[in-house]
């Protein structure tokens, strides 16, 4: 460990003072600018670098948040009084200056190397390596320690501000994955984890949505039950995987084949209903033929080989003039398939009192 020889304060006195007073006007001039904390912690480090002559000036803090926040700041450069460059290098906890002059309270000047030691209230040094010859006298070291005063408090506000900015980030962040989980969650609630298309929870609450549409706006109403034919032996044959990838794939075919107002939902294993709001019965005739064609085109490659499927679809289309309970409407849609698959699926059947 390095060896103080003597305190600076006895050094002989300058009679003019005018350097301070510019240094002084300087540093007030800079703190009443409003400029940011860290810009200011520079402009004060360098007028240190200055004053004390120095031609490099090593800062180091004892906080390791401090620390970590003064190696971020870019190494300054400042004029010396003298007309030399003054380079300013910043420290981390682990420095050694840190564990030779922790505690120290009054500046130290080490005859051998020349070095200035300056403490820092806030907790650790400012190490000023002086031009050769340059005498330090008293006001200049009374400005020194106004200056590291200055240096300290503006490294705690640099802290300050750092940390609401971090608090402020990690309030954010918080924030954010929040939201992403309230939409994941909104979007487990209502779609099918396997399709991606609605699930049976919300075709319930949107078959009651639009079955008391129907009255209120008096507007007509449509639904299309389909179900994959012969769909166990799709399994038996390559697997449930690949049974998946079917589901998967005529999923995705029926979302693209539709309006953006219908809805898609997996109601069951390997069937389906489309809620079409304000379609009559043609209509969602056309498109559950459009649908059943389009399946019965499909090819999945799934399981090293191309598995094709049929569906087979019933149609429910009603006025506003239906007298029908909700319920009914849910069941004649299901006859409507069932007489499909009787009747040798890959086919559409429309319901009883659905009139074309
Ligand atoms: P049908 O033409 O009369 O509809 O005959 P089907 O074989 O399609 O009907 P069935 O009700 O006998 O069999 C339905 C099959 O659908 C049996 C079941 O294993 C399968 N299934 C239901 N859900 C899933 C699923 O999520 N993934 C897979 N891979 N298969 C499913
Ligand atoms: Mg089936
Ligand atoms: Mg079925």
């Amino acid at each position: 460990m390095a060896s103080p020889s003597h305190p600076v304060l006895d050094a002989h006195t300058d009679e003019g003072g005018l350097v301070e007073l510019q240094i002084l006007a300087k540093v007030s001039a800079a703190m009443a600018s409003g400029e940011p904390y860290d810009a200011l912690l520079r402009r004060i480090l360098t007028l240190i670098a200055q004053v004390a002559g120095g031609s490099k000036a090593i800062l180091a803090v004892t906080i390791p948040q401090l620390s970590a926040l003064i190696a971020e700041l870019p190494a300054a450069t400042g004029r010396t009084v003298l007309g030399e460059q003054a380079e300013l290098v910043s420290a981390g906890p682990s420095h050694t200056l840190l564990t030779d002059w922790e505690g120290s309270t009054e500046p130290v000047l080490l005859d051998e190397s020349s070095k200035l030691v300056l403490p820092l209230a806030v907790g650790g040094v400012l190490v000023l390596d002086p031009i050769p010859d340059v005498i330090y006298v008293v006001p200049d070291m009374q400005l020194l320690r106004i200056l590291t005063d200055l240096a300290s408090g503006t490294i705690q506000s640099v802290a300050r501000v750092a940390q609401a900015d971090r608090r402020a980030a990690a309030l954010e962040d918080t924030r954010r994955r929040l939201r992403e989980r309230n939409t994941q969650l909104r979007e487990q609630a209502v779609l099918d984890e396997l399709t991606g298309v609605n699930n049976r929870r919300f075709f319930e609450r949107r078959l009651d949505y639009e079955y008391e549409r129907l009255y209120r706006y008096q507007l007509p109403l449509a639904m299309i039950m389909f179900d994959i034919d012969h769909f166990k032996v799709v399994n038996d044959t390559w697997g449930h995987p690949a049974g998946d990838e079917v589901l998967r794939q005529l999923s995705a075919l029926a979302k693209e084949a539709l309006r953006r107002v219908d809805t898609v939902c997996r109601i069951g294993g390997e069937e389906f209903a489309v809620i079409m709001p304000n379609t009559r019965a043609r209509g969602a005739v056309d498109v559950a033929e459009r649908l059943r064609a389009s399946a019965e085109k499909l090819r999945i490659e799934t399981a090293g080989t191309v598995i094709q499927i049929t569906i087979s679809l019933g149609v429910i289309a009603v006025e506003p003039d239906w007298v029908g309970q909700r319920a009914d409407f849910f069941r004649l849609a299901d006859e409507a398939l069932y007489a499909a698959k009787e009747g040798g699926r890959n086919q559409v059947r429309v319901a009883e009192g659905t009139a074309l």
